[in-house]
């Protein structure tokens, strides 16, 4: 359950001790300049490195480092374990991310070695060799949380090294696994948390891109890592280049037509990008679509043997294809700077999630778009999901959890009032004011360019009706779901729900004046917070999900029901920008020249002059 008082606690005690540790000068910062530049080759520190790395070797307190991806965290151990004495373990949840980053230091000359599962026999005695030699050169050992929790030799290993005084540090990369109050929990991290009581004087470095205030403390708490014994280095998680922007979808289709022209028009042309699916079907479907249409794509999926996945990522990395139409599958550790847009076809699980994927665009600092497709639809299907997921370690209280964080991307979809960087930013305690977002033309959010006035609204009076008349519908129908409710509530007259009894809904026409989204909002604002509930119902036979609507725990007291309503609709609208005429022209224009290139092939092919085809035909 989630308390009021500890979240108060957090964000008053979960704050950046950067400041502590600027300008300061350490018996290590002269060596430590060095080797920054001469083995990292690099020239400035970027914010909050510098702390993290003299906090590290100064080897008082446990280092908590959360930075964006890309922000370079990496650094953060990496330049500490050099300076230190004895070998610093990183714990990294996946093998091409190890991969990765050894083979990024192994060029840089800094001896390191990994304990994977894909080690021969040989290399692992070879390298447990080194690691017992007093005189080893080793600095840093990758290894997955498996490992740590099945390894007798490699525990024997810490012990020795323990003993020897020659355990450096324990680093936890993608800390926030450790939590399965986040969107990521892997049950392998929890055993990394005995390491702490095994060998309580090694001081530990926790690197994190995603964490929610009640994340970290978690975090923190699973590490058995006390507050007073760390520092913690947190920054600002906005993306200043990046523009952020939902877009309503009916079906799938709908948002892939869209992405394409998208593809084709000036807007990306050339560019590439990440399409987000959200199935593997999804995937091949989406790539087949996109690459029928001229836009070069391929899948990317868990479903993949590991060699195609391979291939996709380097011909990625190469530039072969402008669109990879993926799962959340793809992304952990791929490094592609110059992403200039990512698309959410389907809605994604959670804001951390969507915060995340939608991070991959722009790494490199250029301006990038995130474009989100949603449905209503997408909510029961992902809800649907989350219900049925036969996990054991789906516990009660973590499937609670999903389908929170699933209504939050939801309601932060319909919202079509607020910044999307302060609504963004408040899921990781972060407040933003809208005006720096409004302060930038360039990559103002969808709201925010939204030039009409905003007014906040205390919609109990009709908020009480609703529920009034859920209470009465539920009761006659037994089940109602949340279009229906909708539907009645603007006063359509629904077959489907006449036929189950009720004749005279006209009376229910009682939200004339409310736009269908904002009521989609107040609604789901309702379901957030408890006064409705949403059941999910999964017919067996088809597989097939409806989420019914009931009354929650919740009933409405003097408190008001605030949303806030734009007085002035002008939502800014994908279709809008494509469906110009000079768009159009040049998607003809782009079609006619692939034809052309196809009719030369068939020429050449069989020997017929190019021209004669054309005037034939
Ligand atoms: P993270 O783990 O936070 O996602 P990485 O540590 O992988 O990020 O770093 C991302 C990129 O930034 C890497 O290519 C790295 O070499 C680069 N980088 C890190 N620190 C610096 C720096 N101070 N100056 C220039 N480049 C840096
Ligand atoms: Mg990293
Ligand atoms: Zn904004």
């Amino acid at each position: 359950e989630v308390e009021c008082d500890k979240v108060t606690w957090i964000s008053a005690d979960v704050h950046d001790d950067g400041p502590e540790y600027r300008d300061r000068e350490f018996s290590h910062t002269k060596t430590m300049f060095e080797r920054f530049h001469a083995l990292f080759g690099l020239r400035k520190f970027r914010s909050n490195q510098q702390e993290a790395v003299d906090c590290a070797i100064e080897r008082r307190y446990h280092v908590f480092v959360l930075m964006p991806t890309g922000g370079g965290k990496s650094l953060c151990y990496q330049l500490p374990a050099v300076l230190d004495d004895g070998i610093t373990f990183v714990v990294s949840p996946l093998r091409s991310l190890i991969l990765d980053q050894t083979q990024k230091l192994s060029s840089l000359g800094i001896p390191c070695a990994s304990l994977t599962s894909d080690r021969t026999p040989a290399e692992v005695s070879a390298i447990y060799a080194q690691c017992y030699s007093s005189q080893s050169e080793l600095k840093l050992i990758y290894v997955t949380p498996e490992k740590i929790g099945q390894s007798d030799q490699l525990n024997k290993l810490f012990s020795h090294l323990y003993t020897k005084n020659r355990l450096a540090r324990f680093v936890i990369d993608e800390a926030h696994c450790i939590s399965d109050w986040g969107h990521d929990f892997r049950p392998d991290y929890v055993k990394i948390g005995t390491l702490r009581d095994r060998y309580p004087n090694v001081p530990f470095t926790l690197l994190t891109a995603t964490a929610t205030p009640r994340v970290q403390l978690d975090m923190l708490k699973q590490m058995k890592i006390e507050r007073h014994l760390s520092k913690l280095f947190i920054q600002s998680f906005n993306r200043t280049n990046l523009v952020y922007k939902c877009f309503t979808k009916g079906k799938t289709d709908g948002a892939l037509a869209r992405t394409v022209q998208l593809c084709l028009s000036d807007q990306f042309v050339g560019m590439c990008g990440i399409v987000y699916c959200f199935s593997r079907m999804e995937c091949e479907r989406s790539a087949a679509y996109l690459s029928q249409s001229g836009v070069t794509a391929r899948a990317y999926h868990a479903g993949l043997e590991d060699q195609d996945r391979a291939d996709v990522q380097t011909q990625w990395a190469n530039d072969d294809y402008q669109v990879i139409c993926a799962t959340i599958a793809f992304g952990m550790g791929i490094d592609k700077p110059n992403v200039r847009f990512v698309i959410h076809l389907s809605m994604p699980k959670s804001i951390e999630g969507y915060y995340q994927e939608s991070g991959r665009a722009g790494r490199d600092g250029g301006l990038a778009h995130c474009y989100l497709f949603y449905s209503y639809q997408d909510l029961v299907k992902i809800k649907r999901l989350i219900m049925t997921e036969q996990s054991p370690n789906a516990t009660r209280d973590a499937q609670k959890v999903r389908l929170e964080n699933l209504q939050r991307v939801y309601s932060y979809c319909l919202n079509n009032v607020d910044c999307r960087r302060t609504l963004l930013l408040e899921y990781f305690g972060e407040q933003f004011l809208s005006s720096q977002c409004k302060k930038i033309t360039e990559t103002r959010c969808d709201n925010c360019c939204n030039v009409a006035q905003a007014k906040l609204v205390d919609f109990k009076d009709l908020s009480k009706q609703i529920l009034s008349l859920v209470d009465h519908l539920t009761r006659q129908l037994k089940t109602i779901t949340l279009n229906q409710l909708i539907d009645i509530l603007k006063g359509s007259k629904q077959k489907t729900i006449q036929n189950a009894g009720h004749d005279k809904l006209e009376q229910y026409n009682i939200a004339p004046d409310i736009t269908k989204i904002d009521l989609e909002r107040l609604l789901s604002k309702l379901i957030l917070d408890d006064y409705l509930h949403q059941d999910i119902s999964i017919n067996d036979t088809y597989g097939t999900a409806n989420a019914y609507i009931r009354l929650g725990k919740k009933t409405i007291s003097s408190e008001p029901i605030l949303i806030s309503v734009c007085t002035k609709k002008e939502n800014p609208n994908v279709s809008s920008t494509v469906s110009n005429n000079s768009t159009r022209n040049r998607l003809v224009d782009s079609c006619l020249v692939r034809l052309k290139d196809e009719l030369k092939l068939i020429s050449a092919e069989h020997n017929i002059k190019y021209s004669t085809i054309l005037s034939e035909n």
